[in-house]
């Protein structure tokens, strides 16, 4: 399907539109305090093919289920009391949960045919007003080709998805503007499957995580080493910028410095850095640099989750596997 896309603000009439299309069985561009998504009924198997067709998706990546509230997400999935204390400190919020799967109506294409499910309760607001008003969760992956960089504007999603959806909605920056943290409790062991907006640190004051059972190792379905790519190639952990290289500075960039250089945070704000990532990423590949260099940012607290976009970002693609 063709589309001429349309950018709507947030209004009553807007949001009424939207859910009726949503209700119809339509995919749009919403916002979420992580970064944009793109929605569609989980109940509906079309639905759900569309959305992996217009991201050109691989079926090995399963959506995550999206929920208006904690109670109707915890009744979807078998809930042990990590899943409720984790719902209760950290819903509505940037923490997806992974677990075994006990609602029947989930279409089962947007689960990889694993028997397990992520679910999350955003906390956008106007997400929030949709989800209620359409009284059906929503499977919601990013709102970006496959394998690019994730949107955090409406005006990123156009440019990513422009013609291939009626409506995106748009709500501002994203705030957190990086994916959610992925926890998987199917089995005793806790694992994070992705590092994201909420910090392990966060989550080890409710359940502790062992150390050594965390992070990468473990196999996620449809991660790849390669992701939120720009065109231009990326050179990280840079300590300063080289001849010809687009400059993506962590902290004050040098004074004198003659080159593109832009800064993710000047006061050194993790937070901030998280938010500006995506939005700076995509502004340098339109400068065509021959290459973006980014300065080394400390791996610690959410610097863990800009580093691990930051390393998908800039592996290359000649060498990419799944793993
Ligand atoms: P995205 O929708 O791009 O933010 O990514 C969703 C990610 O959540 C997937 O790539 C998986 O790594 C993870 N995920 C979703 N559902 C499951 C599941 N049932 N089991 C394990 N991981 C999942
Ligand atoms: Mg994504």
């Amino acid at each position: 399907m063709h589309f001429k896309t349309k950018i709507l603000k947030n209004s009553k009439k807007n949001i009424l539109e939207v859910v009726s299309k949503l209700d119809s069985g339509e995919v749009i561009g919403l916002p979420t305090e992580t970064v944009y998504g793109l929605a569609g009924r989980c109940d509906n198997k079309n639905t759900i093919d569309n959305i992996y067709k217009i991201k050109s998706r691989p079926k090995n990546n399963p959506l995550i289920i999206h929920y208006s509230n904690p109670n109707d997400a915890l009744r979807d999935i078998y809930a042990d009391s990590r899943a409720i204390e984790l719902a209760k400190k950290f819903w509505p919020g940037p923490l997806s949960i992974v677990a075994k799967i006990k609602s029947r109506s989930i279409a089962r294409e947007a689960l990889a045919d694993l028997n397990t499910v992520a679910v999350r309760v955003p906390s956008n607001k106007i997400f929030l007003d949709v989800l209620n008003k359409l009284k059906t969760p929503l499977a919601a992956p990013s709102a970006n080709r496959y394998g690019k960089i994730s949107p955090t504007s409406a005006k990123d999603v156009y440019e990513e998805l422009n013609s291939k959806i009626s409506i995106i909605l748009d709500g501002g920056p994203s705030i957190i503007g990086l994916e959610s943290t992925v926890i998987d409790l199917t089995e005793k062991d806790t694992k994070i499957l992705r590092y994201g907006g909420l910090n392990k640190q966060e989550i080890n004051k409710i359940i502790s995580l062992d150390n050594n059972k965390t992070i990468k190792i473990f196999i996620s379905p449809g991660l790849s080493s390669s992701h939120y790519q720009p065109d231009t190639s990326m050179r990280i952990n840079a300590i300063r910028p080289r001849k010809n290289e687009a400059w993506l500075a962590f902290g004050a960039i040098p004074k004198h410095y003659k080159g593109i250089a832009i800064s993710l945070s000047k006061k050194k704000c993790l937070k901030e850095t998280a938010k500006n990532l995506y939005k700076m990423l995509r502004y340098l590949d339109k400068r065509k640099c021959a290459k973006i260099a980014v300065q080394k940012i400390p791996e610690l607290g959410l610097g863990i989750a800009i580093n691990d976009r930051l390393q998908k970002a800039s592996f290359k693609k000649t060498n990419a596997k799944k793993y």
